[in-house]
């Protein structure tokens, strides 16, 4: 028996009504193992959050003033169904949490105090949850993520820190198998509170698994795994039952909303398995990432949007060997990460999810060259252990995408990805057609 510690996170819709957390009680008390409970906030809480403070920056107090009552009702509602004995002490909790956002958004808007909005509904979902377990007599240590995550002077997370942090908590409470703390916030350099940007529960969660060498870290959603292509778009996907880290962290990092970008690089580098699993039918096999290679073939398409291609046309780029390393460390100086390139002869195409220094990037790059910028593009991502398929696998992506437009395509940087850049107005297209042709005609019998 692994007496080692599990991770378990759970996202916005499992603990989103009382039922669910309801559930998410009965999920971690399934065994004895001891647990790390990373919980996001209650589904809708972070959206309502970010509006808020976008009326705020925008000085619509009115509108703060609503939006703030708005998310009052909503938690009120939600008491009620959740708590009996302990509801006093969890309608205490909202007045408490509810307090501090109308203290923070009665003063004028700065960024910092915007950060401090942004973590209220996971201090309030852990409290709550707490609260939960201990009317149902479930020992539960709560451990402020913001006394545990934080990152450095470069926004990078402190693993080694964050264990040197967590494993005295644990050791300090022999008897207890559950430590709750939240998922997304945590501090940055200056100790102020930050976040992991959006979706970041499921960093927190690696990050924690990472921190104290974890048995597995387990992923906890409204689906069972990660399917083959994004199900919002696409009918009929199915879960894959294993991925490796390469092939998940590509899927993360282009556009597969199940996971935060940055998820996978902590277990990975730890060795931790990974599981993605339903809250809602915790007996469905979901899907497990780990070391472990899968035989070569193509497992998933992902998709991310809001992307600027950057093309930048030498005229001296012949035998011009600075060329490109003038053009990184532009990008380097802005701290701008690329996630495409191609290049020609005489022109680079270059593609960042980003858009806070374009001007000064387009500037900087015109000393080099003549700059052309595509705004509102998506990288649509074929993942697998592709190798083996090399042979015809380009040929079949591009005969299924047919008449579509391609800005760019990148093949080869690793054996699992093959990035093709289009329009986003035809991205749906192309996820529908690349589906057809990468995982449907095959499906179909033979003639004869
Ligand atoms: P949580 O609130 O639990 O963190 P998210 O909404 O962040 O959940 O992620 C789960 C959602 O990700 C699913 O409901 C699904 O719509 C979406 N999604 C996008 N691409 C994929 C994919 N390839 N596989 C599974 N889910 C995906
Ligand atoms: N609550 C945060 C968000 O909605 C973090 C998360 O759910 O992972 O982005
Ligand atoms: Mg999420």
């Amino acid at each position: 028996m692994n007496n080692k510690i599990k991770v378990m996170k759970f996202g916005g819709t499992s603990v989103g009504a009382p039922d669910r957390m309801r559930q998410v009680a009965n999920l971690i008390q399934a065994d004895n193992q001891p647990k790390i409970v990373v919980l996001s906030a209650l589904s809708g809480t972070t959206n309502s959050l970010v509006a808020i403070g976008d009326s705020w920056k925008a000085m619509k107090t009115n509108e703060v003033a609503q939006q703030i009552q708005r998310l009052y009702n909503h938690y009120q509602r939600f008491l009620k169904g959740l708590l009996t004995t302990e509801y006093s002490s969890g309608q205490a909790v909202v007045d408490l949490h509810f307090d501090q956002i109308k203290k923070l958004t009665a003063v004028s808007y700065n960024r910092s105090s915007n950060r401090e909005l942004l973590a209220q509904g996971e201090l309030m979902s852990t409290k709550l949850f707490s609260l939960y377990l201990k009317e149902i007599s479930v020992k539960a240590e709560l451990v402020p993520a913001l006394d545990l995550v934080s990152l450095d002077e470069d926004g990078e997370p402190e693993i080694e820190l964050m264990g040197e942090r967590l494993k005295p908590i644990i050791a300090s409470h022999p008897d207890c198998h559950l430590f709750i703390t939240q998922g997304y916030i945590c501090r940055n350099h200056l100790g102020e509170i930050d976040n992991l940007k959006r979706g970041g529960s499921d960093y927190t969660a690696s990050l924690l698994g990472a921190a104290i060498e974890a048995s597995s870290i387990e992923i906890w959603t409204d689906i069972d795994g990660m399917h083959n292509n994004d199900p919002r778009i696409v009918p009929d996907t199915f879960p894959l039952e294993a991925l490796s880290f390469n092939e998940a962290a590509e899927l993360a990092y282009f556009g597969a909303k199940i996971l935060h970008p940055n998820t996978i690089w902590p277990a990975q580098k730890y060795d931790i398995p990974v599981r993605l699993l339903n809250t809602m039918v915790p007996e469905a096999k979901g899907t497990t990432i780990s070391s472990t290679k899968t035989s070569g073939s193509i497992k998933a398409i992902a998709a991310k949007d809001s992307i600027i291609a950057i093309k930048i046309k030498s005229s001296r780029m012949l035998l011009a060997y600075g060329f490109m390393r003038k053009v990184f460390e532009i990008f380097e100086q802005f701290k701008v990460p690329i996630d495409m390139i191609t290049t020609s002869e005489v022109a680079v195409s270059l593609t960042i999810d980003d858009d806070e220094h374009l001007t000064a990037l387009v500037t900087a790059l015109e000393g080099y060259g003549e700059v052309a910028v595509d705004k509102n593009m998506s990288i649509v991502c074929i993942v697998g252990d592709l190798i083996s398929e090399e042979i015809g696998l380009i040929k079949k992506a591009l005969r299924s995408i047919g008449d579509q437009p391609v800005r760019m395509i990148s093949y080869g940087g690793s054996r699992n990805n093959i990035s093709i850049l289009v329009p986003t107005s035809t991205k749906k297209e192309v996820l529908l057609s690349l589906n057809q042709g990468l995982f449907q005609a095959e499906q179909v019998p033979a003639g004869d």
